[in-house]
């Protein structure tokens, strides 16, 4: 017999009545241990993670939302928020209480002659760049296509146009939250301005945000893709491509990847796009394209909404994955010795090592107009443990780990918050650095009794 039983988080049974007048309210669906589709629905980007929520709420709009988050604090269930449900950490779902999902919410309006776009929380990444693309517009997403806008852009955001236009974070207009107390506020410069700061950068801590509107950008076709070099030339390849990405222009967003090739060869990689001219892109990327010879060059014009995807098969849903990131601002010598010392070989097959830069706009931002506060030219390191078998995931995460170690010399210390796996309070306040406090008062206001807190979790001062 399945249990169905809902309990509080203080242990209180609920009655079965009260949960039947709650999916009365709703015009979504209530998912609970046993009904078909639950246990695809408790599943997320990362197979490691095997929550059993007692009940998914699974909404359409925002009355569904805010009916969910009322029963949830006058009940005192523990809840988590899904968006995309790609978040290494998993906390998009939980044992026992609610989850409030967004999955189903995808509707998008592309204003082509503003260049805005209103998104709501269920799109992934692909969805909403093939709307704005259908408009030759895009906005920074990130640089895998089904991972969700929601956390990605409550996070800050990383992608290939963030040299050129900021990060997503930076790009938002205004949002539609639903707070803690059940109200429905929308934030921006000029409204609710205090909550509009904190959630550009500060998480799922201060509501569930219902919809994003975004500032667009002319982007059409660009210069990009991935070139592969032999694991043997890993040391001259990352030497060159910490002198590359440092002086690359605005146009110009950069990742580098220790990887094993689909030859099954191991494998240094730089991956790029180019979003200006691609005359002027070809002379920029040229000196990569001519570094020795390459084991593949897949550098080419194409779609914006194909570079988007093109990482796609290297991190899938439904496999096992442990990360552990760090912020790093110069690939020295010393660091590039460290990193192959202890990197290779490789753990898994689809195991990595990845660098991913920001710089340009995204890092001329002042360091606390958003609450994301790494505002400096760096690349964001992460080994990456992967495999379809959780066993051999688990057998490998000391591999990360170790070289996460070694590493730490040569990072700030800091970290991107959306990069964080479960790694306790210090590591959060890591992420934020000096902005803490600040985000501190704003969760004071808009959730002072913590109901948002399967989070990278900023602590209201009770
Ligand atoms: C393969 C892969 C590639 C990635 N690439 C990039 C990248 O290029 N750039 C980058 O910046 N990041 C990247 N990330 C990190 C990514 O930004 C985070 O994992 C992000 O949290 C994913 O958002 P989601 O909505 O899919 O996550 P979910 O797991 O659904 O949510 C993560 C957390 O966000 C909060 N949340 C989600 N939706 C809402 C909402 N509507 N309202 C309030 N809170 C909410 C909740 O606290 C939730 O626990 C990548 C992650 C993966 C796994």
């Amino acid at each position: 017999m399945v249990d169905r039983g809902v309990i509080s988080a203080t242990g209180t049974a609920l009655e079965e009545a009260s949960i039947e007048k709650l999916q009365d309210s709703l015009r979504g669906e209530m998912l609970r241990p046993g009904d078909n589709g639950y246990d695809e629905a408790r599943m997320v980007w990362n197979r490691m993670v095997d929550k059993h929520p007692s009940m998914i709420i699974r909404c359409v709009g925002v009355a569904d939302v805010i009916h969910a988050v009322n029963f949830a604090r006058t009940h005192d269930l523990l809840v988590a928020v899904r968006g995309g449900g790609h978040n290494v950490a998993g906390k998009a779902v939980c044992d026992e209480g609610m989850v409030i999902d967004l999955s189903k919410m995808k509707g998008i309006r592309v204003d082509p002659t503003q260049h805005t776009a209103q998104a709501q929380a269920g799109l992934l990444n692909a969805e909403c760049d093939r709307e704005a693309q259908a408009f030759g517009l895009a906005t920074t997403m990130g640089v895998v296509s089904d991972t969700g806008i929601a956390g990605l852009t409550l996070g800050g955001g990383y992608g290939w146009l963030a040299g050129k236009y900021g990060m997503t974070c930076d790009n938002l207009l205004s949002a539609d939250v639903v707070t803690a107390d059940g109200r429905f506020l929308t934030a921006s410069v000029s409204e609710n301005e205090d909550l509009f700061w904190g959630l550009r950068g500060g998480g799922g801590n201060f509501g569930v945000v219902t919809s994003f509107e975004y500032r667009l950008h002319p982007v059409d076709q660009v210069l990009g893709g991935m070139i592969l070099y032999p694991m043997e030339k890993a040391k001259d390849v990352l030497r060159f491509y910490h002198e590359f990405s440092i002086s690359a222009p605005d146009e110009l967003s950069t990742m580098a990847f220790l990887a094993t090739a689909p030859s099954g060869d191991p494998a240094v990689i730089i991956v790029l796009c180019y979003c200006g001219s691609s005359d002027e892109g070809e002379k920029v990327v040229k000196p990569v394209r001519t570094l020795g010879k390459p084991l593949a060059d897949l550098i080419q014009v194409m779609s914006y909404g194909d570079l988007q995807k093109m990482l796609d098969p290297l991190l899938p849903t439904g496999h096992c994955y442990y990360w552990k990131a760090s912020i790093i601002r110069e690939l020295s010598d010393e660091a590039i010795e460290t990193l192959l010392a202890h990197a290779l070989p490789l753990p898994t097959p689809m195991s990595g090592v990845g660098f991913q830069q920001l710089h340009g706009v995204a890092s001329r931002v002042g360091q606390d107009e958003t609450a994301y506060p790494h505002r400096y030219d760096h690349y964001e390191f992460f080994p990456i443990v992967v495999s379809e078998d959780r066993g051999e995931v688990e057998k490998n995460i000391h591999w990360a780990r170790e070289l996460w170690e070694a590493m730490q010399p040569f990072t700030t210390g800091a970290v991107y918050v959306n990069d964080l796996g479960d790694e306790g309070e210090a590591r959060v306040k890591e992420a934020y650095g000096s902005i803490y406090p600040r985000l501190v008062e704003v969760k004071n206001k808009y959730d002072p009794t913590n109901l948002f807190r399967l989070n990278q979790n900023v602590k209201p001062k009770m």
